[in-house]
């Protein structure tokens, strides 16, 4: 049996460590702290592959990931015992200026070109399909195939799932260094001095996965905090999402609670909650549903994304350490992203080849020892 360690248990490395198991690797998971705790557990859970995306391999991606997500939330459910709340609602986009509505045209006309729905509505359609969104917003762009999942629940289910399968979970306990010989990869070394044997590594670690020692180059990934806040059930009667341009947005929860976020900091690895970004993240989405203005938060959090210097993922084996597979840099979308990513991992080390083009993700698209795409 191949032996595999993955570093990290969010939800990159739970579907990396997944779907190894599924093609017969012989999988151990390592987890400084518990499965799920990190940005997993603290996201909104949007699956939005069109919402502030741009024509590319990251657009095409995301779409797959969308349209492949039910069946990866039906095995989760089903291991977990746990519902994940998916849904497929739709997001409505607020264009707040004139200048947003104006470049609203050409977002729907190459999205639809690239065969998603698309379409503008005025302030009146809008308020028919969500009631309680601002009528003071120019238009709207209402993308309706985009959904949810609740990423509490998603990021709580990770350790009852581990527990039905045969992956051996290490929790509580960090890996310190990736340790090689002869340019190919041997296995973990524990921070408390344990050493795991290994013929592959993946490097799930999520923001703190550039800070493995024995890595064979800068790893472009760094921490962009993230905060949240969540509004309480029945006062608010939100179905769908909706957003702004500047990444403010509302997801309504399953128990009725309305989640809002988020905001974008490069705090290094603090993980505060701040009056101001709470303040920032409140008052703009009260411009979205202006009734939220009066409203009190019933719970606070933040979370720190994983972010590439390009703010794609990356996926795939190191160019020069055999053995070295990453699945991180997720940014703001690694929720819609990370399974596929992990099914591509999986593929890439058991099979040696992936059906899905995950070059345009590959981790030597970065010169080496710097932190741009060459
Ligand atoms: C506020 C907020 C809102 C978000 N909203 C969305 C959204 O709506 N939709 C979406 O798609 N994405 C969203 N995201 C992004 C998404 O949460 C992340 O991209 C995704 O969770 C990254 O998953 P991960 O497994 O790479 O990282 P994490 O979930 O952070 O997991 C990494 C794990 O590795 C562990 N670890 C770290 N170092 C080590 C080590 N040395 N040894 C062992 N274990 C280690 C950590 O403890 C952690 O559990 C949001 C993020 C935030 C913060």
């Amino acid at each position: 049996m191949l032996e595999v360690v993955v570093i990290g248990a969010g939800i990159a490395g739970f579907a990396a460590a997944h779907a190894l198991w599924e093609r017969g690797a012989a999988v151990t998971l390592v987890e400084a702290g518990r499965p799920g705790g990190e940005a997993t557990g603290a996201s909104a859970g949007m699956l939005a592959a069109q919402y502030e995306a741009e024509p590319g391999a990251k657009f095409r991606l995301g779409v797959e990931c969308r349209a492949r997500y039910p069946e990866f939330v039906a095995r989760l459910e089903e291991l977990s015992a746990q519902a994940l709340h998916l849904r497929w609602d739709g997001v409505l986009v607020a264009n707040l200026s004139q200048q947003e509505h104006e470049q609203a045209a050409e977002a729907i006309r190459w999205q639809r070109e690239a065969g998603r729905q698309a379409e503008l509505l005025d302030p009146g359609q809008a308020v028919e399909l969500q009631t309680g969104v601002s009528a003071e917003s120019v238009s709207y762009i209402w993308f309706p195939e985009e959904g949810q999942v609740d990423s509490q629940a998603l990021g709580a289910a990770l350790g009852p799932a581990l527990a039905r399968t045969e992956i051996r979970l290490i929790s509580g306990n960090s890996a310190a260094e990736v340790l090689s010989r002869k340019g190919s990869v041997v296995g973990v070394a524990m921070a408390d001095g344990r050493k795991l044997d290994a013929e592959r590594v993946v490097l799930a670690a999520g923001a703190w996965s550039a800070g493995l020692r024995g890595l064979p180059r800068v790893l472009p990934v760094r921490p962009v905090r993230g905060q949240m806040l969540r509004f309480p059930a029945a006062t608010l009667a939100l179905e769908r999402m909706v957003a702004s341009h500047a990444g403010r947005y509302l997801v309504p929860k399953a128990d009725g609670s309305v989640l809002a976020g988020s905001t974008m900091e490069d705090v290094d690895f603090d993980p505060s909650i701040t009056e101001e970004g709470l303040r920032v993240i409140h008052d703009e989405v009260s411009q979205l549903v202006p009734a939220l203005a009066g409203l009190k938060p019933l719970e606070r959090w933040a979370g720190l994304r994983p972010l590439s210097a390009d703010s794609s993922p990356i996926i795939g084996p190191d160019p020069e350490l055999e053995g070295l597979i990453y699945s991180t840099g997720f940014g703001r979308s690694g929720i819609l992203l990370a399974p596929l990513a992990g099914a591509i991992v999986a593929d890439l080390v058991v099979v040696g080849k992936s059906e899905y083009d995950w070059k345009p993700f590959q981790p030597d698209r970065f010169a080496e020892g710097e932190l741009t795409p060459s």
